[in-house]
């Protein structure tokens, strides 16, 4: 085999011609990252955290959707980071809902108190 640009005699294989520098062979199939797709679970997590929970699911939110059209390595890593924000989400809404828990708790037995006294 020779190269067509210069005429040097090329080696089996050879990508690139020695003497010239032009490409004569085949370059390796570039591997396509494989696109990771969408985490379902994830994304549900994340609306149920947004409604439930707050602004900490929205950066959930956006790495999910984010996820599903990077590679797959790129989607680990976002969802890892979804992951971490649904969970800090999941933690102050829980704390959230206590505190209004208690402040409603404490507002009925301050109305029945009212009550009681009048
Ligand atoms: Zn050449």
């Amino acid at each position: 085999m020779y190269c067509k640009y210069c005429g040097a005699e090329l080696l089996e294989g050879q990508t690139f011609c020695a003497d010239c520098g032009n490409q004569v062979g085949k370059l390796f199939k570039e591997e396509k990252p494989k696109k990771a797709g969408l985490d379902v679970g994830m994304l549900v997590w994340s609306i149920l955290g947004m409604y439930f929970c707050g602004a900490f699911s929205i950066p959930a939110l956006v790495m999910t959707i984010l996820a599903s059209v990077g590679t797959v390595e790129e989607s680990k890593i976002r969802l890892n980071i979804a992951r971490r924000f649904n969970t800090v989400s999941m933690i102050f809404g829980a704390v959230m809902n206590a505190l209004v828990c208690l402040y409603i708790l404490f507002y009925v037995v301050f109305i029945m108190m009212m009550l009681g006294m009048a």
